[in-house]
């Protein structure tokens, strides 16, 4: 781990994750009040004051790690080379530790972003669904003070165009894109198993990643908090359990979210929610972290009204 390391990340959480991590806010650089969603000319607007709050993540990961040495613990800024006893994987999506604790394979979305002069609204994010991104969504998080992080995901095949797709994302916003960066993020069914003997997965190394969004912050937390829950009582393997009942089913409906997208007409998808007064509900209601809302029969009856029979791309979509 490089201490002077720069996190590339969009650095938004939502006002749920901040209330339950309120350390948090001494990141924090502009607070959000809702979202705009568009796809193939259709648009919804969700607004809710104080939704979400970026987060510098620089200055986040220098803040952690001065709170870790604060409270004792020990910093290595060396590879891992091998030792006893327990051990945390908190090494990130590409992590060299979650093989000693599982098989199951993890899929990953590129995620590309650059940080760019930004003229429009302040208080809203962007998600914009388009030619621009093959499985996920392009974003604009506005950072208050004239500039934003905007960015989008890429399947891996398609890696090799993530300058081209930014281009192209940029010129449909109106902004210029010379530099980026990328990083990958895992976005996966979520993990049946975090822990093994004396491993345990934390953050992107357990897929703590929310799977409709590729947010891992929150629940990256969530997981610590799980894995502290269980050593505190005296039995650390009870963190695949706890990982299970709680984390598990949440990241599973993130997954079904991300594949519902990716096999539905977007367009019509936003219109009905129009149609049926969502935008209203999904003001009240709607949750970036916890996807269970979902589940409730006013948003389960915009399935039959948008479903694509498997197979069948969606226009728009390459
Ligand atoms: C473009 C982009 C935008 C994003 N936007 C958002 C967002 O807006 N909101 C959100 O919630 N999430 C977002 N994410 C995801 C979020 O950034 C990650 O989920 C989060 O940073 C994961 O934290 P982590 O500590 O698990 O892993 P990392 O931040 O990757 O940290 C892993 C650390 O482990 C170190 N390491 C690796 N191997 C070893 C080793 N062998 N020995 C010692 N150290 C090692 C690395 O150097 C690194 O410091 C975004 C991701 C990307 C790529």
């Amino acid at each position: 781990m490089n201490p002077e390391r720069k996190v590339v990340c969009g650095g938004l959480i939502s006002a749920e994750t901040l209330r339950r991590y309120p350390f948090l806010e001494e990141f924090a650089i502009h607070h959000i009040n809702g979202a705009v969603v568009s796809a193939g000319g259709e648009e919804i607007v969700v607004k809710r004051k104080n939704v979400a709050v970026v987060l510098d993540r620089t200055v986040m990961f220098r803040g952690m790690l001065e709170r870790a040495a604060s409270a004792g613990a020990e910093l290595h800024f060396r590879r891992w080379e091998g030792g006893d006893g327990y051990l945390v994987g908190a090494d990130g999506a590409t992590s060299s530790l979650r093989p000693l604790v599982t098989k199951q394979k993890v899929s990953y979305v590129l995620g590309v972003q650059a940080e760019l002069p930004w003229e429009g609204e302040e208080d809203l994010v962007r998600v914009d669904f388009g030619p621009w991104s093959d499985v996920f969504f392009g974003w604009v998080i506005p950072l208050g003070n004239g500039r934003a992080h905007v960015g989008l995901g890429l399947s891996l095949e398609r890696s090799s165009e993530a300058k081209t797709r930014l281009k192209l994302y940029g010129k449909y916003l109106g902004l210029p894109v010379e530099r980026f960066e990328a990083r990958l993020i895992p976005v996966s069914p979520p993990l049946r198993r975090v822990a093994k003997g004396k491993v345990f997965l934390v953050g992107d190394a357990a897929v703590h990643t929310k799977a409709s969004t590729g947010g891992g912050i929150a629940y990256g937390f969530r997981g610590i908090d799980l894995l502290v829950e269980a050593v505190e009582k005296g039995d650390p393997s009870l963190y695949n359990r706890l990982h299970r009942v709680s984390i598990y089913p949440r990241l599973f409906l993130h997954w079904l979210v991300h594949r519902f997208y990716n096999s539905v007409d977007l367009p019509s998808l936003l219109r009905s929610v129009k149609e049926l007064g969502l935008e209203k509900e999904l003001s009240k209601r709607g949750s970036m972290d916890d996807p269970l809302f979902l589940l409730s029969p006013v948003f389960l009856k915009l399935i039959p009204r948008t479903f694509f029979p498997s197979g069948r791309t969606p226009p728009g979509r390459p």
